[in-house]
Parts: C-alpha cells; sequence; structure tokens
C-alpha cells in the first residue's frame, strides 16, 4: 500500500508537468487505419487505443505516449518507416498474429505464454498489475466478495483477476479497452478494476478517473512481468533486430530517458 502510495503521489507531482511537456511534444507520426504487412518499405505497428502514458489520442486526436514516443525514436534512429494503427489491444496481437501487422507496441507484458507465438524485444519497461475501486466500501479483495468486476480482455491483469476470483468469490465481466473499464467501475456498476498498475496510477493521477489502488501484485509476481515490442513468431526478424538495436541507441544516447520522464517523472 505504501509503494502505491508514493506511486500516486509521485504520479500527481508529475503529472502538470507531462501535460505542458505533452501539449508541445508534437510527436509527429500519423495514425492510419491502413493494414497488411510491409509494403512500400512501411511497417505497420498495432498498438492500443486508451492504454496512458503509454498510447492514447491527445486532444487533437493525435497519438502520444511512451509506446509512440519510443517508435518514433526508434525508427528514426534505425531509418525505418512504420505507419501507427490503433486497434486496441487485444485486437493489436491478433492482428499481428493474422499477419496483418508487422508488430505490436501496446504496453504488452513478456510472457512465457506469449513466447510461444511471439517474438519479444527487449523488455523496456517494468510493470504490475493491480486492483481499483471507486467505492470506499471495497477496501481489500475480500470486500469483493459476490460482486461484478470488471476486467480487458486479453491482458495479464484480467489473467490475475480469473486466478483469484475463485478465492475471493468474485465474478469477471470482459471489456475491450481500458477507458470503457474505468467507466464502468465508476458508474458503479461493477465494483473494480484490474489493470497494470503504472497505468492505473497515471488515470489516478491526473484526475481523469475517481479510483483508488486497493492491491498490487508484487514485483515477482508472474503476472508483474516487463513490456516488450513483439512481432509474430518467427516473422519480421530484421524489424525485431532494428527494434532491439534502436533500442539500446536510444537508452545509451539518453533518449530512452527522456521520453519516459516527459510523462513519468519517478522513472
Ligand atoms: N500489460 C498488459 C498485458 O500485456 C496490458 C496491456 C494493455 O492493456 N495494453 O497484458
Amino acid at each position: 500500500m505504501k509503494k502505491v502510495m508514493k506511486l500516486i503521489v509521485v504520479g500527481a507531482l508529475c503529472a502538470m508537468t507531462a501535460f505542458v511537456l505533452a501539449a508541445c511534444g508534437g510527436s509527429s507520426s500519423s495514425d492510419s487505419s491502413s493494414s497488411g504487412a510491409a509494403s512500400g518499405g512501411k511497417y505497420t505497428i498495432a498498438t492500443d487505443t486508451a492504454f496512458a502514458p503509454f498510447e492514447y489520442a491527445n486532444s487533437s486526436g493525435q497519438y502520444e505516449g511512451i509506446d509512440i514516443d519510443l517508435l518514433e525514436a526508434i525508427a528514426k534512429d534505425q531509418g525505418f518507416e512504420y505507419e501507427l494503427n490503433p486497434l486496441g489491444f487485444d485486437a493489436a496481437l491478433q492482428a499481428v498474429q493474422a499477419d496483418q501487422a508487422d508488430g505490436v507496441i501496446a504496453g504488452m507484458s513478456i510472457t512465457d505464454e506469449r513466447k510461444k507465438v511471439f517474438d519479444f524485444s527487449d523488455a523496456y519497461y517494468d510493470s504490475t498489475v493491480c486492483c481499483a475501486v471507486a467505492d470506499s466500501k471495497y477496501a481489500k479483495l475480500e470486500d469483493l466478495k459476490g460482486e461484478k468486476v470488471a476486467v480487458k480482455k486479453g491482458t495479464q491483469s484480467e489473467a490475475w483477476a480469473n486466478s483469484i476470483a475463485d478465492e475471493y468469490g468474485f465474478t469477471c465481466v470482459e471489456f475491450d479497452t481500458s477507458d470503457i473499464m474505468y467507466q464502468d467501475v465508476s458508474a458503479g456498476n461493477s465494483a473494480a478494476c484490474f489493470e497494470d498498475t503504472p497505468v492505473m496510477g497515471y488515470a489516478i493521477s491526473t484526475g481523469n478517473v475517481k479510483l483508488q489502488i486497493i492491491e498490487e501484485v508484487d514485483s515477482s509476481s508472474e503476472y508483474a512481468t516487463p513490456y516488450g515490442f513483439a512481432v509474430n513468431k518467427g516473422k519480421n526478424a530484421e524489424l525485431m533486430e532494428k527494434f532491439n538495436a534502436g533500442l539500446k541507441n536510444i537508452k545509451d544516447n539518453g533518449t530512452y530517458d527522456e521520453i519516459v520522464s516527459k510523462y513519468v517523472k519517478s522513472k
């Protein structure tokens, strides 16, 4: 709990800075609805729709966030072009599996299960999963007995919720996107939601949602694994090589830190 509070406080402190910087950051990568494997030298990269601070549409409809800026910096470093395709998390993974997109960057956790069907880049961001509520009468997981909780389709936080649903006696209801999931909790339809901690913490600290984190797995949990960029297994090896080379370069030259601190002050 102490760690969660710290995260929220730090998040709140950086929210204004991140907001100001984001407003003049001007991420220029264009989002496009076109899909399909690399054509005309351009890769199609699928992403989530509403997963701040990793990817989200700003007030002018442009996508920005840590993933978006990292991809742009890596593409620039490695000299490749891409089109961004914000499909939503589960749809983005499916598009890569169906070779309709060349890669996915979407705060995607690197897991052994996913490694069977995806090739992952080097890890680029540590994460954990958490449970958040709107109503303070739900102070701990035990209070969710007999309640409905909101989970996001195909995610690690959903997997965690499913793994403890019987123990705590709650029922999981699936949503496609994080924003709709939070709304369901705010409206009181679901008692809680399950989400990645950096994303939930950011939404709370920016005042976008009035939720509170009541539980977080620790970093050694199998549900708390870092994020990686992914391609379909055995495909797009060249893109993966470029991503890893570019990621290393932007870590070495300070661009990575600049990007992360633009959105998250404590990193
Ligand atoms: N990190 C989580 C996962 O990979 C959620 C990602 C997301 O919702 N964009 O399952």
